[in-house]
């Protein structure tokens, strides 16, 4: 879609060269505006953003969010922040440093340019949730001196700024909390469970269940999670968040390895191993407040999804063989 200058905005994505990063990009542009990029690449990849490469309307910084930053935007989606356990406990200081110094930054930013901030939250704010379905109100059952608090702690402290500047400052935030996502270009290797599943099922290697796999999560798929962004982002500045945004049907991880194996055709076993520490064992949105607030629900379902998903890291298999 062109636009024409009037209605183009200039909108700033931290994080851009991740997963969710690059598909809010490849959204933002197909609806004409103009994306700044901005990542450090420890867990993005150029590969994610390599098709961008020519578009005028696209530009990419390496920068880390943890430092300041001065660029000139109408809206920041700030998404930097390493995702997952392998990846944000390689270097806990670091992670909440990126969530904490990180959001500091990005407000002050938004703050300067009178600027819309939008904040990817997680459903790791709930915790090891004590309340199932989480709803928003939910104020979570957090372990602060665990591994994984540099990421629970560091996405919590990132909405208490969100929610002071906003009272002080006046910002015009919007807070989101994402719940499990999955999709094409996840990283292969990040431990994350859908592509440990489909990489495993696909080389024919055994299949890692954590635990006894009884154990739920609820699956998004990429696609969906994006439209939620941008209605939210399009909100009026009555509309704060937090708001949960992710697909509320629900499934025990045995259940989505056997999946897995169905759709890919695969002869992996299915082995058990220990399971993490602070690993929640339920895990569901409530997602009412999406539904009222930016009419919005997913409409991918799993099936859909993984299947998507499996195309993708086919194409990719030769090089995954390899590593
Ligand atoms: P990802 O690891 O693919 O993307 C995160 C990006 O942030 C990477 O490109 C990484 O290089 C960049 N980054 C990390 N530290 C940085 C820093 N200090 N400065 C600049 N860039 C930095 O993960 P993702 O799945 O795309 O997650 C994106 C956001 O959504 C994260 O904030 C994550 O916490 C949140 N989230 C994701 C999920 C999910 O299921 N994928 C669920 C809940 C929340
Ligand atoms: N900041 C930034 N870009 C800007 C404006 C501010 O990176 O365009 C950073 C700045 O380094 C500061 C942080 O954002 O540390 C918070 O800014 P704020 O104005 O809220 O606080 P102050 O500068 O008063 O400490
Ligand atoms: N998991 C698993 N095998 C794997 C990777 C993960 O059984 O190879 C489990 C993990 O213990 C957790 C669930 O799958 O119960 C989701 O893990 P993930 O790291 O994807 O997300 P999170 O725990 O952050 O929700």
């Amino acid at each position: 879609m062109t636009r024409l200058y009037d209605s183009r905005k200039r909108i700033l994505v931290t994080g851009g060269a991740g997963f969710l990063g690059s598909h809010l990009i490849d959204r933002l542009l197909e609806q004409g505006h103009e994306v700044i990029c901005v990542d450090n690449l420890f867990t993005g990849t150029k590969r994610n953003i390599e098709h961008l490469h020519n578009r005028p309307h696209f530009e990419f910084m390496r920068h880390d969010v943890t430092f300041p930053l001065y660029v000139e935007v109408d809206e920041i989606y700030n998404l930097a922040c390493p995702a997952s356990p392998i990846h944000y406990q390689h270097d806990p200081v670091q992670t909440t440093k990126t969530s904490v110094h990180g959001a500091i930054n990005m407000l002050g930013l938004a703050k300067r340019l009178k600027a819309k901030i939008f904040q990817a939250s997680t459903s790791e704010v709930y915790g090891d949730p004590a309340v199932h379905p989480q709803t928003e109100e939910y104020w979570g059952n957090v372990n602060p001196i665990g591994a994984r608090s540099c990421y629970d702690e560091g996405k919590r402290c990132a909405e208490t700024l969100f929610f002071d500047y906003w009272r002080q400052h006046n910002l015009d935030i919007k807070v989101v909390r994402i719940f499990n996502t999955y999709g094409p270009r996840m990283h292969h290797a990040d431990g994350r469970v859908v592509s440990n599943f489909i990489v495993q099922a696909l080389r024919g290697d055994p299949i890692t269940i954590f635990g006894d796999g009884q154990q739920t999560r609820s699956f998004c798929y990429v696609d969906d999670l994006v439209d939620s962004f941008v209605k939210m982002m399009d909100t009026d500045s009555s509309i704060t968040g937090p708001i949960n945004v992710g697909n509320p049907g629900e499934f025990t991880i045995r259940e989505l390895a056997e999946k897995t194996i169905a759709m890919t055709g695969s002869k992996s076993e299915l082995v058990q191993l220990p399971l993490p520490e602070d690993d929640p064992k339920q895990r569901q949105p409530d997602i009412t407040k999406a539904r009222e607030n930016l009419n919005w629900e997913p409409n991918i379902d799993l099936d859909e999804g993984l299947a998507r998903t499996i195309a993708y890291f086919k194409t990719r298999l030769p090089e995954l063989i390899e590593a």
